[in-house]
C-alpha cells in the first residue's frame, strides 16, 4: 500500500477527483435547477476525503482509518444513489435513513475491528453496503425514460458495473479462499482497486456531466417549441410537425384532418373573472383536449384561444366526430374557479387536407370553417 506505484496512483486519483469537484460544482453553479447535481458534486468531495483518508494512512491507526473509509464510501455511495434518484424525479428518502444506515454500519464494521476482529468479514460487508448503493443507483436509471434520453446509459454503466465488481469481490471474500485482507496480497489488490476506481470516477463524472447537459438540451427543446402557459406546442413547431405529417400521410397514402378550435367570447371571460381565471380557463381546456386526444394526435396553440389540432390516419366523417365530442366535453366541464364555475364553449372547423395541397390552403379552409361556426351562433362544429 505504501509502494511508490500506490502512491502515485493515488496522487492521480486526487487530482482527477479534485479536477471533477471543481467541474461538476461549477456546472451546479450555472445551473442550479439541474436536480441532483448538488449531491453528485458532493458525493466527489466526499470521495476526495477518502483518498485523502488512504494518505494519511500511515500516521493512522489501521483500524480506525478501516472504519472511517467504510463511513466515508458508504456517504459518498448514498449521495451518488440520492442524486440519482433526484434526477430521475423521485421523491428523496428522509435524511434519517441516512443517519440511521451510516450508524449500523459504523457499528457493525466497529465491532468486527475492536471486539471481534474480522478484517475479511468486514471487507465483504462493507463492499456489499456499497455496491447495494452503486446497484440501486444504476436501477434508478434504467426507467423507459432512458430510450429517449440515451445519456443515461453511461452513468449506468459505470454504477452498475463498479456495483457488480464489489459484490462479485465481496462474494468471494465471503465464499471463497482468498483473502484480499492478508498483508502479502493487500498491495497488488490495492493497485487493481485503484485503477478500477480512477476507471469508474472518471465515467460516472462524464456520464453526470453528459446527463446534465440532456437536461439543459431538454429545457432548452421545451422553451423552444412549447407554450409556456399549456405546454403545447406553439405555433411553430406546431407547424413544422404539420409539415412533416402532411408529407409522411400522402406518401402512405393516408387520410389526415385538421381541426381549428376558437373558444367563444373568450374575452367576456377575462373582463369577468380576471385575466388570471382566463389563464386557468386556457390550461382546462388543453387538459380536457389532451386527455380525449389520441398520442399520435397533435394539438398546438397558435393565437391567445386559438388551437389547431391535426389528426392523422383520421378521414373527415371521424375527425368529424372527434371534434362534435370535443365540443361537447368542454361545453359540460365548467372551469372549476374560486368564486363559481365558468362554463366554456368552443367553435371548432374540420377538414381533410387532399391530395397534393399546400398546407396554406387547408388552414385558410379550416379557418373559414370554423368562423361559420362562430357565425351560426358559436358551440358548434363546421365542416369544410
Ligand atoms: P369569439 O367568440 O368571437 O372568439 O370572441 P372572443 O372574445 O373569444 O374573441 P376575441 O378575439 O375578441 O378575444 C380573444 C381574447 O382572448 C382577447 C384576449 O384578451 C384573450 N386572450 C388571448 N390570450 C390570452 C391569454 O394568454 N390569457 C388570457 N387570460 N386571455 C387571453
Ligand atoms: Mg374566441
Ligand atoms: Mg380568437
Amino acid at each position: 500500500m505504501n509502494s511508490p506505484t500506490f502512491q502515485i496512483l493515488m496522487l492521480l486519483t486526487v487530482i482527477l477527483v479534485v479536477i471533477m469537484i471543481v467541474v461538476l460544482f461549477a456546472v451546479r453553479y450555472a445551473n442550479q435547477q439541474i436536480p441532483g447535481l448538488r449531491a453528485w458534486a458532493c458525493s466527489y468531495l466526499v470521495g476526495l476525503l477518502v483518498c485523502f483518508n488512504f494518505l494519511a494512512r500511515p500516521h493512522v491507526p489501521e483500524g480506525l482509518s478501516v472504519v472511517i473509509t467504510q463511513a466515508l464510501i458508504f456517504t459518498s455511495a448514498w449521495l451518488n444513489l440520492a442524486a440519482a434518484r433526484a434526477y430521475t424525479g423521485r421523491r428523496p428518502w428522509p435524511r434519517a435513513y441516512f443517519g440511521w444506515t451510516l450508524l449500523a454500519s459504523l457499528c457493525l464494521s466497529s465491532y468486527l475491528t475492536w471486539q471481534q476482529p474480522e478484517p475479511k468479514l468486514r471487507l465483504a460487508l462493507g463492499l456489499m453496503a456499497a455496491s447495494t448503493l452503486m446497484l440501486l443507483s444504476a436501477l434508478a436509471m434504467l426507467t423507459k425514460e432512458i430510450k429517449r434520453q440515451p445519456e443515461r446509459y453511461l452513468f449506468t454503466l459505470a454504477c452498475g458495473g463498479h456495483g457488480l465488481l464489489m459484490l462479485a469481490t465481496a462474494l468471494t471474500q465471503l465464499l471463497g479462499q482468498a483473502d484480499l485482507t492478508d498483508p502479502e496480497r493487500m498491495g497488488a489488490v490495492a493497485q487493481f482497486v485503484l485503477v478500477e476506481s480512477i476507471v469508474v470516477l472518471v465515467m460516472r463524472a462524464f456520464g453526470v456531466l453528459m446527463l446534465a447537459n440532456a437536461h439543459i438540451t431538454a429545457e432548452l427543446r421545451h422553451f423552444a417549441e412549447r407554450d409556456p402557459l399549456t405546454s403545447i406546442y406553439n405555433r411553430r413547431s406546431f407547424m413544422t410537425l404539420l409539415d412533416k405529417s402532411v408529407n409522411l400521410m400522402q406518401r402512405m397514402n393516408s387520410p389526415l384532418s385538421l381541426l381549428a378550435l376558437d373558444l367563444d367570447h373568450f374575452k367576456r371571460i377575462n373582463d369577468t373573472w380576471g385575466h388570471g381565471s382566463g389563464d386557468q380557463a386556457l390550461r382546462h381546456f388543453v387538459q380536457l383536449a389532451t386527455d380525449h386526444l389520441r398520442n399520435e394526435d397533435v394539438i398546438g396553440r397558435v393565437g391567445g384561444e386559438e388551437f389547431l389540432i391535426f389528426l392523422p390516419n383520421t378521414g373527415l366523417e371521424a375527425a368529424a366526430g372527434v371534434a362534435e365530442r370535443l365540443r361537447a366535453l368542454i361545453a359540460s366541464q365548467p372551469v372549476a374557479g374560486a368564486q363559481s364555475s365558468i362554463t366554456l364553449t368552443v367553435s371548432i372547423g374540420v377538414t381533410l387536407i387532399a391530395r397534393g395541397e399546400t398546407q396554406e390552403a387547408a388552414l385558410q379552409r379550416v379557418d373559414e370553417a370554423m368562423y361559420r361556426a362562430k357565425a351560426k351562433g358559436r358551440n358548434r362544429v363546421e365542416m369544410a
